[in-house]
């Protein structure tokens, strides 16, 4: 991984202050820090964000980054999404060795440090509802009321907590507390629930528990537990902070450092696990990894490469300061990483016939292609040509205006790595569609340069009708029409924002043979076309292929209209 702690200049302010921490010895030089995700959905780049921060931290200095499931909510957790994570995790090109860890193999741990406090007089069994709770917590301005249960006494305490856990009582009919201020200016602080009565199985430790721990409870705990120097959040959880302190204190166990930073947003999606969610269970979508989902598996079957994601996050960099990044800078690192890393082909998406009349019947004869002009080691292929082509119908205008300098009647132009062609003649069908060109060529111009030194304005790219390969195409734009989802409009939710045209199949298309055997996943450039990469829907010889990104960089324009 990239080392970015050498120039100190450069550092994010997370990493300024565990360089600082390892220079005054602060953690006897130590660096732990963790991705804790809830298992309740996919990871997605806003994760990605994070896991680069994580474990990028530990890697840069010398450090470990644990991978823990922070699995303390029963009802909406699921082993799908645990295998997902660690799926995702790893693609993206991070390790955690034996550091794999749940939280709910510390339930016990916080059930006994529960009983600590309730033996210490700050924590209480309370017999309000959530509605009741809510409704006695107070407001911005207004202290809230204390909890007619707050005075009982640690005997009562500890023997109503020990009840709940043996499941004496229904669900949401009382709640364990943090006994410390109702009048405090930070709601959290405002006796946050500990542990709440949930009768659900949990995906790992079955029926074991009725009681679960609350995040906030739990999340400091398993910090403690694991030893983590850097406790890295997103800002929403500053003012959870003082909370995150005051149970560790309580307590008297290890404390980490709690930092916080602010979200990725991206324009043109939303990135809420629940809104992802719904989208998947209302099937506006295929699936979680449908490939316009901002989602890790998404992206991957998308076409995205890990070290683009990567470069992306370091890119985007980490600061205090919530903002909506554009897509396109996304885009952008994409590009540039696959420019360099796919190999060329060619592929014709909306195919028109050519017969080139002075070539021979029967001849088919093999080209020289580069397969990659920024990586020469990858060496060159030999792509068959033949008396009937395929190219793109975009390429060929009957009558072109001032500036189509492709294929028309009469003109000239280049077949990649081929011969020069002249249109001689359009064939139609009785509706006056255009079927077919005729053409001739110059055997003269093989390799693509004519001797004579003559020019011409256009290099087209084609496919050799006799050995291409059927395939579809499917396009992709934004998920979403507006930039941000999330500002619904009243009466209508983000759905309302999604865009009729975010796909668009392709059948018919023609691709180069050397593709017959791509492999899923596999990511090319198809000349002039985009980048692409073989979906895993392809099957029994039929290839299909999600365009990962067009090859016109709207990041540079943007850019370049700043400047
Ligand atoms: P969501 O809001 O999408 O449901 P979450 O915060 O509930 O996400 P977790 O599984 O709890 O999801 O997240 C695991 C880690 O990823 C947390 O440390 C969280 O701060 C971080 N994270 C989640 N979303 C983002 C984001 N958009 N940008 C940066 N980090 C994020
Ligand atoms: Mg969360």
């Amino acid at each position: 991984m990239s080392s970015v702690n050498e120039n100190q200049q450069n550092l994010d302010f997370v990493r300024q202050i565990v360089a600082d921490d390892c220079k005054s010895g602060k953690w006897d030089g130590r660096v732990v820090t963790r991705f804790p995700p809830e298992p309740n959905g996919y990871l997605h780049i806003g994760h990605a964000k994070s896991i680069c921060l994580n474990f990028g931290i530990a890697s840069e200095f010398g450090g470990k980054c644990h991978l823990r499931f922070d699995d303390t909510n029963p009802e909406k957790e699921e082993q799908e999404y645990v295998d997902s994570i660690i799926e995702d995790v790893k693609w993206l090109g991070w390790d955690w060795g034996k550091n794999l860890f749940f939280g709910s193999d510390y339930f016990q741990q916080m059930h006994d440090w529960a009983v600590d406090l309730i033996k210490k007089g700050k924590a209480y069994v309370c017999d309000l509802n959530a509605e009741q709770i809510r409704q006695s917590r107070g407001t911005l301005t207004g202290a809230g009321n204390d909890s007619p249960y707050r005075n009982r006494s640690v005997e009562e305490n500890l023997d109503l907590f020990e009840r709940m856990r043996k499941g004496e009582f229904p669900d949401g009919s009382r709640t364990l507390r943090a006994k410390i201020d109702m009048s405090s200016p930070n709601f959290n602080l405002r006796d946050p629930v500990m542990y709440r009565i949930v009768h659900a199985s949990h995906h790992r430790t079955g029926d074991k528990w009725c009681i679960y721990p609350m995040y906030d409870w739990a999340h400091g705990l398993e910090d403690s537990t694991e030893k983590i120097t850097h406790s890295i959040c997103t800002l929403e959880f500053e003012n959870h902070r003082p909370l995150y302190d005051w149970f560790i204190e309580q307590l008297g166990i290890y404390h980490p450092q709690q930092i916080e930073f602010a979200r990725l947003n991206l324009t043109y999606t939303v990135m809420s696990k629940r809104k992802l969610l719904k989208l998947v269970q209302e099937n506006l979508v295929t699936g979680w990894d449908d490939p316009r989902m901002p989602t890790i598996c998404g992206m991957r079957r998308r076409g995205y490469s890990p070290a683009a994601i990567r470069s992306f996050c370091d890119k985007i960099s980490v600061n205090k300061f919530n903002s909506t990044i554009d897509f396109a800078l996304l885009q952008h690192c994409l590009r540039e990483e696959l420019n360099k890393s796919s190999p060329r082909v060619m592929a014709v998406l909306n195919p028109l016939k050519v017969v080139i009349e002075n070539y021979p019947q029967d001849k088919v004869e093999y080209l020289d292609a580069i397969n990659n002009p920024e990586d020469l080691s990858t060496g060159t292929r030999q792509i068959p040509f033949s008396r009937e082509i395929y190219i793109e119908r975009d390429d060929f205008m009957e009558e072109p205006p001032k500036k189509f300098f492709r294929l028309s009647p009469g003109r000239e132009v280049r077949l990649r790595y081929a011969y020069f062609i002249t249109c001689t003649s359009v064939i139609k069908d009785s509706a006056g569609n255009i079927t077919e060109l005729r053409c001739t060529y110059d055997p003269a111009t093989r390799g693509g340069d004519a001797p004579d030194g003559r020019k011409v304005k256009s290099t087209l790219h084609w496919v050799c009708a006799k050995n291409a390969i059927e395939a579809e195409a499917r396009l992709y734009d934004n998920l979403f029409t507006k930039e941000n989802p999330d500002e619904a409009k009243e009466g209508k939710d983000f759905t309302a924002y999604l865009n009729p045209n975010s796909l668009t199949k392709l059948a018919g298309c023609k691709v180069e043979p050397s593709l017959k055997d791509a492999k899923p996943l596999s990511r090319w450039q198809f000349e002039r076309l985009g980048y692409f990469c073989v979906d895993s829907d392809s099957k029994d010889g039929k290839l299909v292929f999600n365009r990962t990104a067009t090859l016109r960089d709207e990041w540079a324009k943007i850019k370049n209209a700043g400047a």
